[in-house]
């Protein structure tokens, strides 16, 4: 029996947040007059929504401009993916935050899986850009899981491992997965980009402990005996 590390992707393996913010602010300007989301309907969004077409959508509904949900998605997804669906748009210029050399000391030793709420053609193409599939075993991402504590749920069943850990940089998986038991450790990382007091939240929500980064995360577990 060995141990599994279960990892998120977006704020934990990719930094996602400038690119999903730059779509979001110009499907914003494209429907409203080129008048771009402000920081301010940006911050104000996130507290309602993780979902960036929500976001985007009701920053435009604020405005009292009304367009189908399916069309501002539609032009989100343009302007990150490419016209053509060929990775063309903003998903190029996504910074990879973990170190390869580290994955690859940690598959020595564990079975690792990533549980992602995007979807897996865009975990994938990262993996793939970055020069890191070879070290996932398996890879769930929005419509392959209900939920990180279904995925992970998911994931005990087929490699029954002794140990689980799981890291995320948001509360809400880090309080779901809890209730999988004792075998499952939970820990927070930090996202590159974060509201002051975010480490408190994740420690709230259940984390053993919050990372500065992925990195100082993966060495923690190389040095678990
Ligand atoms: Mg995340």
């Amino acid at each position: 029996m060995v141990n599994l590390i279960a990892f998120d992707c977006d704020g934990v393996l990719r930094d996602e947040s400038e690119s999903y913010t730059r779509c979001i602010a110009e499907t914003v300007a494209f429907f409203d007059n080129n008048i771009f989301a402000t920081t301010e309907e940006l911050n104000e969004s996130i507290k309602e929504s993780n979902d960036d077409w929500e976001r985007t959508h009701r920053i435009l509904q604020q405005r009292g401009v009304f367009v189908d949900f399916g069309i501002v998605k539609e032009h989100f997804q343009d302007l990150y993916l490419g016209k053509k669906i060929n990775f063309s748009g903003y998903i190029n210029n996504e910074p990879w935050l973990v170190d390869n050399n580290l994955l690859g000391q940690l598959i020595k030793r564990y079975i690792l899986i990533i549980v992602s709420g995007a979807p897996i053609d865009e975990v994938k193409y990262a993996l793939k850009k970055n020069n890191a599939e070879k070290y996932f075993q398996l890879i769930l991402g929005m419509n392959e899981c209900k939920s990180k504590k279904d995925g992970l749920h998911f994931a005990i069943e087929k490699f029954k491992p002794k140990k689980v850990f799981f890291c995320d940089d948001r509360p809400s998986p880090i309080k779901s997965v809890k209730e999988l038991g004792n075998m499952t450790n939970a820990y927070g990382i930090l996202p590159p980009v974060y509201d002051i007091g975010w480490k408190e939240i994740l420690l709230d929500s259940g984390a053993e402990k919050v990372f500065d980064d992925v990195n100082d995360y993966c060495k923690f577990l190389i040095e678990l005996k």
